[in-house]
């Protein structure tokens, strides 16, 4: 989509740390990490937010945990732990409009806010 952020990184208009590439899927470093290990990982598909996925969608988001994993297997924390966050919206914290699941580890994470 024409102006968004992460679609330039997945054009290779905007330089980005790649850790994960296949023809749905991107994963990259964060540019300002939460965590000593942070990650994004985005469908190429520009989806807007969690609140704009459309049935046909599903499937796809289901592969990014599979990535997910495969992520945190290849970077040895899939049996330490990791955190998943999805921020969505304007009350979520959203701050690019373009679908994206944070995957942060490499230390015992705080800041619970469920559980
Ligand atoms: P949000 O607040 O929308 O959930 O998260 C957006 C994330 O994108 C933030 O963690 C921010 O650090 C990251 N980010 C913003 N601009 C860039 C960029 O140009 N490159 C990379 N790699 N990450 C970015
Ligand atoms: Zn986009």
């Amino acid at each position: 989509m024409e102006g968004c952020l992460f679609c330039k990184i997945i054009k290779g208009e905007i330089p980005s740390d790649k850790v994960y590439e296949d023809d749905e899927i991107l994963a990259f470093k964060d540019i300002k990490p939460a965590a000593p290990i942070h990650i994004l990982v985005i469908p190429k598909k520009h989806i807007d937010s969690l609140a704009q996925l459309e049935k046909q969608d599903e499937a796809l988001i289901g592969r990014i945990y599979g990535v997910i994993n495969k992520i945190a297997e290849e970077q040895d924390f899939l049996d330490k732990g990791y955190r998943v966050i999805v921020n969505c919206g304007k009350d979520g914290g959203q701050e690019v409009m373009h679908l994206h699941f944070h995957v942060l580890a490499g230390k015992e994470l705080g800041g619970k806010i469920v559980g």
